[in-house]
């Protein structure tokens, strides 16, 4: 199937993008690697009016170490991302997830932004921009608002970003030294969409773990903090019982919806032995 027929232009700067987002509102949708929306279209399950095309759009990409945060580019590549050394050294948990996200084709083109702007729970950058509580950029002609990932994420395919804004970059807060972080995903194939993951970030301090922060992937129907399991695991020390209740939580709290790829008992199922597979990688680091 074609897409259906639709107007495009090429945005020359940044002004000029925030400009036609303003112009267009909801009729117009963002272009940035057309990995997820092209398909859509193609499909017919998307029909913008409107392509604002921001490749061209000059400072957009890039990852930089901006103080306590590293800034990544909404036009920044998965590519890019999987070898950059500022990643790999200050956002663990990101290097962790980015070689997960799609097939290197997919991975040339696919970009920071268009991830976290399209909102999938089974996808692995909403999911560690929410263990790791990043923070949103959003640009509108005059104006710019920084949101966290917590705020971000409303529903499936959902965010608090308005029509007229332009993810522009996101934050990532630099590990710290009593910080763990673990990504850990199962698709059928290396590449396809995740079955069951997680994203995982705590502070082990005097043998307790605090600001405990849990993300499952392709579970739930938005990308959302697992409340019940770091209920669980905040403030005690990481024993075999705390572990197997945490896993319980999420048999007995979580709710789960099954897809194409499981079953709701399967992925649970999947999500608990991840869980513990992720805290057993942790208590090895302590
Ligand atoms: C076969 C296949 C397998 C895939 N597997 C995975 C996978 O395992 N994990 C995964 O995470 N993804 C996967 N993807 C999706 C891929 O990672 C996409 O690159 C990504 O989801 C969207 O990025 P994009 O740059 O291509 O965005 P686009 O497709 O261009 O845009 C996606 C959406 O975000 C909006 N948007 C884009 N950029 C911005 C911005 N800066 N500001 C505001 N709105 C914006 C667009 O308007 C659109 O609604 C897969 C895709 C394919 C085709």
């Amino acid at each position: 199937m074609k897409a259906p027929a639709f107007q495009y232009t090429q945005a020359k700067d940044l002004a000029h993008a925030l400009e036609l987002l303003a112009t267009h509102g909801p009729a117009a949708q963002v272009l940035a690697g057309g990995q997820s929306l092209l398909p859509m279209m193609n499909l017919r399950l998307a029909a913008p009016e409107w392509l604002v095309d921001i490749n061209e759009v000059p400072g957009l990409a890039g990852v930089s170490d901006v103080g306590q945060a590293i800034r990544v580019g909404a036009m920044t590549r998965h590519r890019a991302l999987q070898a950059d050394p500022l990643v790999a050294q200050h956002v663990p948990l990101l290097a962790q997830a980015v070689p997960y996200v799609a097939h290197a084709a997919i991975r040339n083109r696919g970009t920071m932004g268009g991830s976290l702007a399209l909102a999938d729970p089974a996808a692995e950058y909403p999911a560690v921009a929410l263990a790791l509580n990043a923070t949103m950029v959003l640009a509108r002609a005059g104006s710019e608002r920084r949101v966290l990932a917590q705020d971000f994420f409303v529903d499936l395919y959902q965010t608090a970003r308005q029509a007229d804004e332009l993810l522009v970059a996101v934050e990532f807060d630099k590990v710290q030294p009593t910080q763990r972080a673990v990504f850990t995903e199962l698709a059928r194939r290396h590449g396809d969409y995740a079955m069951a993951g997680l994203a995982l970030s705590m502070h082990v301090s005097q043998g307790q773990a605090n600001r405990v922060r849990v993300v499952p992937l392709a579970l739930g129907s938005k990308p959302a903090l697992l409340e019940p399991v770091m209920r669980c695991l905040e403030g005690k020390a990481l024993t075999a019982e705390v572990v197997r209740l945490a896993q319980a939580a999420i048999n007995e709290q979580v709710e789960a919806q099954g897809d194409t790829h499981a079953s709701a008992a399967t992925k649970r199922h999947l999500t608990r032995v991840l869980l513990g597979r992720a805290l057993q990688q942790v208590m090895e680091t302590l």
